[in-house]
């Protein structure tokens, strides 16, 4: 069997041209819709993924508002720019760019977030919602959500599927875990102590692989037929690349090729749509704001 390539990248541009459509009938209703960015320190990988947010709030015809903070910024700093952004009606979301300085607390400054300008999903009320059945979040994690998109959109049957997550992290495995159980899959959540994780795997027809370890999940672990969505970004050597290295995922793509039905490949799997799915999420916060 030579499984089905799930083509983030193209997903990822369907998903922009529909915001873009839908910004533009906002603008004509006179709102334009605003993400803010909050960013601090000198990370050159957190500056390379702010920019590239900015520059799809761009093209997607949503405005971008940057703060960028020293690395020695103070908690007070960082609070007193979430608050002001919180009062600004231009802005319907808000970004604070992970990770924050260690003298800054991540979860102070996540919870300073209003809910309703909460586009990353991050804040505890908005997990919580999504733990608790019958209760929607008013916004969804990106990367997760993206993972849920893929599976959608590449035509994957959710419900009643069995789906192994590996990972468990708040800002992935977790939150992806809880989705697919929303979506009424039988999920199982494995991490660093699971026993026997090839054989979980085994079971599964659906895998979402969220571990950060390169190749990690192999081949014979995937029940023929199975949908694998890779999550993991890793870079190894690779002396054939002018770079000298390349990016791969969690899972041993070639010969997870062989075995599954549907699979994600890294680069141009679940990346390209956690951007995708913020500008979603700012999207949707500019409707509400607007009552539409
Ligand atoms: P994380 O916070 O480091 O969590 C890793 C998870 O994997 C933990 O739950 C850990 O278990 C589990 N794990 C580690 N080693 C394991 C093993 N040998 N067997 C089973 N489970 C194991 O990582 P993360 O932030 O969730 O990110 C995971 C990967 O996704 C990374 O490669 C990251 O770069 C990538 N990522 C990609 C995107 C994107 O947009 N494409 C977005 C976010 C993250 P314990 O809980 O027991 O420690």
């Amino acid at each position: 069997m030579t499984a089905q390539i799930i083509d983030g990248k193209a997903i990822a541009e369907d998903v922009r041209a529909e915001v873009k459509a839908g910004a533009e009938r906002l603008r004509a209703q006179g709102v334009t819709p605003g993400l803010a960015t909050v960013l601090v320190g000198d990370d050159p990988a957190s500056h390379k993924y702010v920019s590239m947010k900015r520059k799809a709030c761009a093209e997607a015809g949503i405005e971008s508002f940057h703060t960028p903070l020293p690395q020695d910024a103070s908690q007070d700093d960082v609070l007193n720019v979430v608050w002001a952004h919180a009062a600004d009606p231009a802005i319907h979301g808000i970004l604070v760019q992970l990770p924050l300085p260690k003298q800054v607390d991540e979860e102070t400054i996540l919870s300073a977030v209003p809910l309703s300008k909460d586009v990353d999903g991050f804040h505890p009320l908005n997990i919580g919602a999504l733990a608790m059945k019958g209760r929607d979040p008013d916004f969804v994690p990106c990367t997760p959500q993206g993972v849920i998109e893929l599976l959608d959109r590449s035509g994957t049957k959710i419900e009643g599927a069995n789906a192994v997550v590996v990972g468990r992290s708040n800002i992935v495995g977790m939150p992806v875990a809880l989705l697919l159980v929303k979506r009424n899959a039988t999920v199982t959540v494995c991490h660093s102590r699971t026993q026997d994780l090839a054989g979980v795997c085994r079971g599964a027809d659906i895998i979402v692989a969220a571990i950060g370890r390169a190749r990690f999940v192999k081949g014979d672990w995937l029940k023929p037929g199975a949908t694998i969505i890779d999550v993991g970004t890793n870079m190894i050597d690779d002396p054939t690349r002018k770079s000298g290295r390349r990016l791969v995922g969690d899972v041993d793509y070639e010969a997870a090729l062989e075995v599954a039905g549907k699979i994600t490949p890294v680069p141009g799997g679940v990346g390209p749509m956690t951007i995708a799915m913020l500008l979603q999420n700012t999207l949707r916060s500019a409707n509400r704001a607007a009552g539409a």
